[in-house]
C-alpha cells in the first residue's frame, strides 16, 4: 500500500492517506519530545524500533481478542491502520506509582498500589493534556458513556495481557497510555504501544527501558528501546 498525502504531522508520527479511504499509514519518526514539547530531541532509529514493537504488540493483543486499528507493517517505518476518529481522551493505566502520580500523591517511584489505577487526560496540546474525570467527559461530550465503558474494560484487558507478556520477557509494566478511536461505529485501540508511552523497568535490576531515559537524561536511550524490541520479539 502506497503513501499518498500527508494529512497530519505530530510529535512522533505522521499520518498519510492511502488508496483505500478506510486506511491510513502511520509513519514513525525519530523525533522525541517531553514536558509538553518543551524538550525536543532525536532518538536514532526510534521510529523503526517503535513501529516494530507496536506492530508486534498489536498482533499479540488482536490474538487475545482486543480490537485494534493495526492492519499491516509494510516497511520499517510504516504501519497501515484503520482510519479512526480519535476520541480526545488519553487513557493511562498504572500498576506501580511513577511519574506524575508519584509527584501528585507524594509517594516514591516504585511504590506499590493496592489496585490498578485508570486515569483520563483530555488530549489537547495547547492545554498540556489536563487530567479529567468521567464528569468532565460527559459534561463536555468527549465520549459516549458506552464507549467510555468499553475503553475502560479494554484498558484493563490490555493491562492484564501486556503485564504477562512483558513479565515473561523480564520486564515490569509500570504504566502506559492508550488512545482509542471509532471506525465504522466500532471502538478500536489506536495510536501506538511503545516505550514512548509505557514505563518499562527491567524486572531484575529495575533499570528503565523507556522514554524516561530521554526525559531524565539517563543516557543509553536508543539502547533501552533496542533491548525492549529484542525482548518483545524474543
Ligand atoms: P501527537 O499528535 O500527540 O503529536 P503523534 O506524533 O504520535 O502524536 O501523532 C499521531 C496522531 O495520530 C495522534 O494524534 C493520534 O491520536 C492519531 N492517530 C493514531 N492512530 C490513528 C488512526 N488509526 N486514525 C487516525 N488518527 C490516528
Ligand atoms: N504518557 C504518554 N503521553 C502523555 C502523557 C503520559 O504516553 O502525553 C504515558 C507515559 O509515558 C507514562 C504514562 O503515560 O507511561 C503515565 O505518565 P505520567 O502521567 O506519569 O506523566 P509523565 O510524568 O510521564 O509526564
Amino acid at each position: 500500500m502506497k503513501r499518498f498525502e500527508k494529512i497530519y504531522e505530530g510529535k512522533a508520527k505522521a499520518l498519510y492517506t492511502t488508496g483505500n479511504p478506510d486506511m491510513l499509514i502511520q509513519y514513525f519518526k525519530d523525533d522525541a519530545t517531553a514536558f509538553d514539547g518543551k524538550k525536543k530531541g532525536i532518538i536514532p532509529e526510534k521510529g523503526i524500533l517503535n513501529n516494530k514493537i507496536s506492530s508486534r504488540i498489536f498482533k499479540y493483543l488482536e490474538g487475545r481478542g482486543v480490537a485494534t486499528h493495526f492492519v499491516d507493517m509494510p516497511t520499517e517505518r510504516e504501519m497501515v491502520v484503520k482510519k479512526l476518529k480519535i476520541v480526545p481522551i488519553e487513557v493511562v493505566v498504572r500498576n506501580i506509582a511513577a511519574g506524575s502520580l508519584s509527584k501528585r500523591m507524594g509517594v516514591d517511584e516504585g511504590a506499590p498500589l493496592k489496585e490498578t489505577i485508570i486515569e483520563f487526560y483530555y488530549k489537547s496540546d495547547p492545554l498540556g493534556d489536563p487530567m479529567i474525570n468521567e464528569y468532565h467527559i460527559r459534561a463536555f461530550g468527549l465520549a459516549q458513556t458506552s464507549d467510555l465503558r468499553k475503553m475502560e474494560a479494554t484498558a484493563l484487558k490490555v493491562n492484564t495481557h501486556l503485564s504477562g507478556f512483558f513479565s515473561e520477557r523480564g520486564i515490569t509494566l509500570v504504566d502506559f497510555k492508550l488512545e482509542f478511536g471509532i471506525h465504522k461505529g466500532e471502538i478500536l485501540l489506536g495510536d501506538e504501544i511503545t516505550p514512548d508511552g509505557c514505563r518499562l523497568w527491567d524486572k531484575e535490576t529495575g533499570e528503565k527501558m523507556d522514554k524516561d531515559r530521554f526525559r531524565r537524561d539517563l543516557g543509553k536511550v536508543e539502547e533501552g528501546y533496542q533491548e525492549v524490541l529484542r525482548r518483545v520479539l524474543g
